[in-house]
C-alpha cells in the first residue's frame, strides 16, 4: 500500500476506483504530489536529462529543438581546456553544432549555462508534453 499519508499529498482520486481489503477500504489516488520533492534540495545535482529539460531540448547554438536521442552535452568551457561535467559547465547542442564547436570556444550558447532549481525543472517538465493516462492529470499539466 502507499505510504502516501506521509510522504505525499493526493491532489485528485478516481472517483470510481475504490481498493478494498479486509481492513481497510480506500479510493485510489489519481495524482500524487511527493511534498519532499520540492523541498529536499534546493539545488538539483547535475544529470545529463535534467540538462536537456531546463534547456527546452533546444540547442543552445542554433536554436533548434530536438529529440532527446539528437541532442548532446557541450562543454562550454571544453574538457581539454579543465571544463567539467557540471551545470555551469554544460549546454544541450545538436550534433552539427557540437561537432562544429569543437575544442574552440567561438560559440557562444544563447544562454550561459547556469544550475536550475527543482522548481525550474518540475516547471519545464510539466511543460512538455505527457502520454496522459487520466484525465484528471490534464489540469495539473497545464502551466
Ligand atoms: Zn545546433
Amino acid at each position: 500500500m502507499y505510504v502516501y499519508k506521509e510522504k505525499c499529498q493526493v491532489i485528485e482520486w478516481y472517483d470510481n476506483w475504490v481498493v478494498r481489503s479486509v481492513n481497510w477500504e480506500t479510493k485510489v489516488p489519481a495524482v500524487i504530489m511527493l511534498k519532499d520533492y520540492l523541498k529536499r534540495r534546493a539545488t538539483p545535482r547535475y544529470s545529463k536529462a535534467g540538462m536537456y529539460l531546463r534547456d527546452l531540448y533546444t540547442c543552445q547554438y542554433c536554436e533548434t529543438e530536438l529529440i532527446r536521442a539528437n541532442l548532446t552535452v557541450d562543454h562550454v568551457l571544453p574538457v581539454s581546456k579543465g571544463g567539467t561535467l557540471e551545470w555551469n559547465n554544460c549546454v544541450t547542442a545538436c550534433m552539427p553544432c557540437n561537432t562544429a564547436k569543437g575544442d574552440k570556444q567561438l560559440m557562444k550558447p544563447r544562454v550561459a549555462p547556469y544550475t536550475p532549481t527543482y522548481f525550474e525543472l518540475a516547471k519545464k517538465r510539466m511543460q512538455m508534453p505527457l502520454q496522459v493516462k487520466h484525465p484528471s492529470w490534464e489540469t495539473w499539466l497545464k502551466v
